[in-house]
């Protein structure tokens, strides 16, 4: 019979048993233990904007500069975003009738060109729930995936369920591009289910009060669900948007015309267009219009040039290389990069088109047999040379680093 693993109550005996892995737990003992879990906690759990000394936008770049490698522009407008988001939270009415709209954000670039560890860094920062969501699994409700809502599952989640502090988390969609209309006219090509998400989306994203399974997904229709509040959650939405830059181009073509259009037309950087993003590009691309008015803040990542990638292994607070030389420490071993070893890498990266991801898998496969052998060998010091790097290189097939 089903009965509290830690106070015995059986199932009758308890208003509620909810079932846990290998056992149960009544309502009381919940009860309980949440308020053993304040009072050991304390306050140090709820987030208090009134007590957050707001960090200046030139401070919030100064911390994403510890972490992520260029991306100047995008770092500048999400520091001045976050920066009006939190003042927003904190406005008091003072009869003015000026309330300061969300600033939600969205960031087109390439893929591994740190969109995602921009939001990351970003929460980071300000102690606030944050989780990633792929757009591609979200569905409408009553199609095969997940519900919009569940988004907010993984918020609260990460928040412990503590419901207030998940109101002021943050949520990065991934994909977005991937729920756009196909098509550039909506009457001819609808592509239903796309437009239906971002419907859905639309809803979390001008705030509103949803109701969060718990859990998530459509298993457990017995559960309770749980009211939250989007008016505070920050959206920061992420996509690749591939060909995009097409769009870019013939709004550019249509727009310079005239006199003046050929100097203008001269210094246009051709080779990075992403720079000249505007919401009409987004619009043409397939998101629909009440969509891009809640991402008011449209931004860009630059592709990461030989520069960049190089700088990623060794510059970050939680560089690559000193993630290495960390972990060979704490084997009392002292770790080396030959000279040459660390531009080696970044050819290979730039050589497979694996860009700043694939520095992780190409320094993986050249670590590992070390990683494996050198605690059992008592040696003091490990020099990873060229030739190493290269040998270790040789029988890995870069296709499959690619779909790592
Ligand atoms: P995206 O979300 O744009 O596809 P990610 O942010 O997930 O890319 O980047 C993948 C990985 O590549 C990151 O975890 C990080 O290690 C590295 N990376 C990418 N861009 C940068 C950058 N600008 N600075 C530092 N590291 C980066």
């Amino acid at each position: 019979m089903d009965k509290c693993s830690f106070c015995g109550r059986t199932k009758k005996e308890a208003n509620l048993l909810v079932a846990g892995l290998e056992g149960h737990i009544c309502d009381h003992c919940i009860e309980q233990a949440y308020s053993i879990m304040n009072e050991e906690l304390g306050s140090k759990k709820n987030i208090s904007f009134d007590t957050i000394s707001l960090l200046k936008p030139a401070e919030i770049k100064n911390f994403l500069d510890q972490y992520v490698i260029g991306q100047d522009m995008a770092k500048k407008i999400i520091s001045v975003a976050v920066y009006n988001h939190y003042k927003r939270l904190m406005q008091k009415s003072d009869g003015d009738d000026i309330e300061i709209e969300k600033s939600n954000i969205i960031l087109v670039g390439e893929t591994g060109t740190g969109k995602t560890l921009l939001a990351r860094t970003v929460a980071k920062m300000l102690h606030v729930p944050f989780t990633i969501v792929d757009a591609t699994v979200l569905t409408e409700a009553g199609y095969v995936g997940e519900d919009i809502e569940s988004l907010l599952t993984r918020l609260l989640q990460n928040a412990d369920y503590d419901v207030k502090a998940a109101e002021k988390g943050i949520v990065f969609i991934d994909e977005i591009d991937k729920i756009a209309r196909k098509g550039d006219n909506p009457s001819i090509t609808r592509d239903v289910s796309g437009e239906g998400v971002q419907q859905g989306l639309l809803k979390l994203l001008e705030g509103s009060i949803v109701n969060v399974p718990p859990q998530g997904g459509r298993k457990h229709p017995e559960q309770k669900m749980i009211p939250v509040d989007t008016k505070n959650v920050l959206f920061i939405c992420g996509g690749a948007f591939e060909g995009i830059e097409k769009k870019i181009a013939q709004r550019m073509n249509t727009q310079i015309v005239g006199y003046g259009a050929a100097k203008i037309r001269e210094k246009v950087d051709k080779d990075n267009l992403l720079k000249y993003i505007a919401p009409q590009d987004l619009r043409a691309y397939g998101l629909i219009p009440e969509i891009i008015g809640r991402l008011p803040v449209v931004t860009h990542l630059d592709p990461l040039d030989r520069k960049a990638l190089r700088a990623i292994l060794t510059e970050p607070k939680n560089a690559l290389v000193k993630q290495y030389i960390k972990l060979f420490k704490m084997d009392n071993i002292e770790l080396t990069f030959d000279d040459g070893v660390l531009e080696f890498i970044v050819d290979k990266a730039i050589e497979f088109k694996l860009g700043a991801r694939g520095l992780r898998s190409i320094c993986e496969s050249i670590m590992l047999d070390a990683m494996f052998e050198m605690p059992s060998l008592g040696k003091d010091e490990l020099m990873i040379t060229i030739d190493y790097a290269a040998h270790k290189l040789e029988h890995i097939d870069m296709k499959v680093l690619k779909a790592s």
